[in-house]
């Protein structure tokens, strides 16, 4: 047993979608998860790297609701009511409270769908995602869903701005990288075993359109992405190894469902 940080990954909206979606220009179709990190910090309790997508899009009618008509179909949504982050929670023994903070790499539909399972976290989120989300542009907006974080008003809200060392003790940094979205961060997390692992979220969707530089449809800014691709480069070539939240081949080689990595 580690006296430090440890970290699983679960699949919290299995998906089959264009790949040309992921990678411009790619062709064919793909599976890919939506990887969400659980992390246990000795001090500070369970923490969450993003919450998946909405328990409701399990259901194709609840979906149509939540999400709108034709989007589950769209992101070719396999997801059951099991894999949301709430049952993935109770399945590994936790209860929801147990939860102290939510680090939200941004705010997109397929991350910020299990924020109202957790209105006594403090969220971590960067200033200008939680702003960007409430008033995206017109044709990014449609991967924004409202409903997502509608009633999170009253919640506790951790609006930090560019890179954070969260505790101050080194075990978890996020760092600035924007361009998919205009605030969103990546984690790089301390392990006492492994060293520095850093969780890359959707700075790129998979890790061959990463090493390619090609930006995906929905990317906001990819001028800006370019220079995270670049800070995600740095880290690379010091060593650290990269998780990319869609990326199968990482969720695969990650451990996983309370496998734990310390
Ligand atoms: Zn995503």
């Amino acid at each position: 047993m580690t006296k430090g940080v440890r970290v699983t990954a679960v699949d919290c909206g299995p998906l089959n979608v264009e790949k040309g979606i992921l990678m411009t220009g790619a062709t064919g179709k793909i599976d890919v998860p939506s990887s969400v990190y659980i992390l246990e910090h000795p001090k500070q309790g369970v923490i969450l790297y993003d919450t998946g997508i909405n328990f409701n899009v399990a259901d194709p009618e609840a979906a149509a609701k939540y999400w709108g008509p034709g989007m589950r179909e769209a992101f070719g949504v396999k997801m059951t009511r099991e894999d949301a982050i709430d049952r993935q929670l109770i399945n590994l023994g936790y209860k929801l409270d147990d939860v102290k903070y939510v680090i939200q790499s941004h705010l997109h539909l397929d991350h910020a769908g299990g924020m109202c399972h957790f209105p006594n976290a403090t969220f971590v989120v960067q200033k200008n995602e939680l702003r960007y989300a409430w008033w995206p542009d017109a044709w990014p907006g449609l991967v924004y869903c409202f409903n997502d974080y509608k009633d999170t008003r009253g919640f506790n809200f951790l609006q930090v701005n560019g890179d954070v060392d969260l505790f101050h003790d080194g075990t978890i940094k996020l760092i600035s990288t924007p361009g998919h979205t205009p605030g969103h961060q990546a984690m790089i997390v301390r392990l006492e075993n492994r060293g520095p692992v850093c969780f890359a979220a959707d700075t790129a969707h998979l890790k061959e359109a990463y090493q390619n530089m090609a930006p995906m449809p929905y990317d906001w800014n990819t001028e800006i992405l370019s220079d995270s691709y670049t800070r995600i480069r740095v880290l690379e070539n010091a060593g650290v190894p990269v998780y990319f939240s869609h990326d199968p081949k990482d969720f695969a080689e990650f451990p996983s469902n309370g496998e734990w990595a310390d």
